[in-house]
C-alpha cells in the first residue's frame, strides 16, 4: 500500500466544487480529471493545508522513550481525519488560535519499535491490539497562539500522571478553560477525547478502521 498525495490545489479544487453547489455550477473538469478518494485513503495533511503548527516529538529523541522513532517527521491521517482536522482549527482559527501537532498516524511497525523500549501498556497501546494512531484516526495536538506560544495545558506532552487527566480539576481556570475549548472544539468535529491524556483525540468513526504499516516516504 502506497500513500497517495496530492496538491493542496485538490483541496481549492474541492470547495471550489461545494462552494459552486448551490448555484448548481459544478466543475467537469474536476470531476474528470480528478480522483475522487476514499475518505479513508492516508494523505499527508500538508498537502490539504499550511494553517498548522507541527512538533512531531517522535521524530526527535525528545520524548519519553528518549529515542527518535520515526525516520522523518510527517502527518498522514485518514482523509476522513484530516476533514476533520481542518474543520477543527477553522474554527479555532476565528479565535486566533491553531492546532500543533505532536502525533498523527503512527504504522504498525513504528508501535513495535515504541512497545519494545517501553512494553508498558500503561504508557504505550500493546501492538498486538494496535492504538487508533495506527489505524489513522488519532492526533495528539496542543493548542497555540497567534504568536506561536503553546497554550497553557497544565501538563507538557506524554506527561504520564494524574495531572495530565481530564478528570483532574485541580488546576487554573485558565489551564481548565484552555482543555475545555480544546475539547469542545474536537468533539462538535467527530472526536473523542482520552480521559487520561488531554492532548489525544480519536475520530470516532475510525475506531474500528484497519490497523495499517503502510510508511511514508523521507525523500
Ligand atoms: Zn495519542
Amino acid at each position: 500500500m502506497t500513500f497517495y498525495t496530492k496538491p493542496l490545489l485538490l483541496l481549492c479544487a474541492l470547495i471550489f466544487v461545494v462552494s459552486c453547489k448551490s448555484q448548481t455550477v459544478v466543475s467537469n473538469n474536476f470531476t474528470e480529471h480528478q480522483p475522487i478518494l476514499n475518505d479513508t485513503t492516508f494523505v499527508n495533511l500538508k498537502d490539504y493545508s499550511n494553517d498548522f503548527v507541527y512538533d512531531m516529538k517522535y521524530a526527535t529523541s525528545d520524548n519519553f522513550l528518549k529515542a527518535k522513532v520515526y525516520d522523518c517527521a510527517a502527518c498522514f491521517l485518514r482523509l476522513k481525519t484530516v476533514k476533520a482536522v481542518i474543520e477543527a482549527n477553522t474554527s479555532f482559527m476565528e479565535m486566533g488560535y491553531k492546532i500543533k501537532f505532536f502525533d498523527c498516524y503512527r504504522p504498525l511497525d513504528i508501535q513495535k519499535k515504541m512497545w519494545k523500549i517501553v512494553s508498558n501498556p500503561s504508557y504505550v497501546a500493546d501492538p498486538k491490539k494496535g492504538s487508533i494512531h495506527n489505524r489513522g484516526g488519532a492526533v495528539d495536538i496542543t493548542l497555540v497562539d497567534s504568536n506561536g506560544k503553546e497554550l497553557e495545558m497544565g501538563t507538557s506532552f506524554d506527561f504520564f500522571g494524574v495531572e495530565a487527566s481530564h478528570n483532574y480539576l485541580n488546576l487554573s481556570p485558565k489551564i481548565l478553560a484552555n482543555r475545555q475549548l480544546l475539547k469542545k472544539i474536537m468533539k462538535e468535529k467527530g472526536f473523542n477525547s482520552l480521559d487520561s491524556e488531554w492532548w489525544h483525540y480519536n475520530l470516532k468513526t475510525a475506531l474500528n478502521d484497519k490497523v495499517s504499516n503502510a510508511k511514508w516516504n523521507c525523500d
